[in-house]
């Protein structure tokens, strides 16, 4: 297959794996991303994620992840919600609405790569989500699917932000799509003012500040967390590139109780019924004690119209 059929080929698996978008780019060293990312460490910005201070070497250069690697095909797969939970319930970021993304995700890069392989046997690929350490939204931005928002996340024309991303690293070339040249963000600074915990300032993150890092991890940090309960979307929310965004078509991703849930409904729920309910689901991961604890304190606070957060 030459390079143009390889690509085709490739995008057309993506596809009826059932991702949304599709882009490649040539493996190159990502020198400046990285020396972005050594700063944000250096400055403690990362809070505990120590893990991220590991393998920077490889973050800077993904031949290191598979040997010959010469082309990173990126893909996104929406999620943002065609239906949203009760007002009244404690807050789920809309990540967490479904199946955990990791196992969903996983899943169909495996397709990809035996539909792959059985074509091209010559050719080698190996698939990432969040399971090893690659820069994916600046792979995004390199394969032209968007670009890092002010609020610190990829912000796709089509699908906004509300999008998972995995790669796949590929040892043969392909034709290659050009890359995002810039922010299109401009003057807008909707998300940095949306943030509750001040943690944005214009493209970097704080996350001792985010929500988001702890509402998810154990222990009392002394961080409002809001009515989130878990993970948090304000500074999703409050982005324009957001509102004209489509709602997912993944059925039978969705946990139905995410969206059917009202305030009584989490009060009365006991951990064999989390366990059950949500046991394929991300919120298994941080657990039912400190969910429950989260949403507790959730349910103490009314909707309020004086948060900047248009979703807290
Ligand atoms: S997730 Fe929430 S707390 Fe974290 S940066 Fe975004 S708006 Fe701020
Ligand atoms: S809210 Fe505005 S500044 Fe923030 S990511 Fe969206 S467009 Fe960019």
């Amino acid at each position: 297959m030459n390079k143009t059929s390889l690509t085709q080929y490739i995008k057309e698996a993506v596809a009826a794996a059932g991702f949304d978008a599709c882009g490649t780019a040539p493996v190159a060293p990502l020198t400046a991303e990285t020396a972005q990312l050594r700063q944000w460490l250096a400055d403690g910005r990362h809070a505990g994620m120590t893990y991220m201070e590991r393998y920077t070497d490889r973050r800077e250069n993904p031949a290191l992840l598979l040997d010959g690697a010469r082309s990173v095909v990126v893909m996104l797969y929406s999620y943002k919600p065609p239906a949203t939970q009760p007002p009244d319930a404690p807050k789920i970021a809309y990540y967490a609405y479904g199946r955990d993304y990791h196992d969903v995700i996983r899943h169909k890069l495996k397709t990809v790569i035996a539909s792959v392989a059985a074509a091209c046997p010559e050719v080698r690929l190996r698939g990432f989500v969040d399971s090893a350490p690659v820069l994916e939204k600046a792979w995004a931005v390199r394969a032209g699917l968007g670009w890092i928002g002010k609020n610190c996340l990829l912000v796709s024309p089509r699908f906004g932000s509300f999008t998972f991303i995995a790669e796949l690293l590929v040892t043969a070339e392909l034709d290659y799509n050009t890359p995002t040249a810039a922010s299109r963000c401009g003057s807008c600074r909707r998300c940095l003012d949306a943030c509750p915990g001040g943690a944005l300032d214009a493209y970097r993150i704080d996350a001792n500040r985010c929500i988001s890092y702890h509402n998810k991890r154990k222990g009392n940090n002394g961080i409002d967390i809001g009515r989130y309960c878990f993970g948090c979307d304000c500074c999703q929310l409050a982005c324009p590139w957001n509102f004209a965004a489509p709602t997912h078509r993944h059925a039978g991703w969705t946990i139905p109780e995410i969206v059917r849930f009202s305030a009584a409904d989490w009060q009365g729920l006991d951990e064999a019924a989390f366990n059950r309910i949500f046991a394929q689901s991300a919120l298994r991961e941080t657990g039912f004690s400190k969910l429950q604890s989260n949403w507790n304190t959730c349910l103490g606070k009314q909707p309020s119209t004086s948060r900047r957060c248009p979703g807290n």
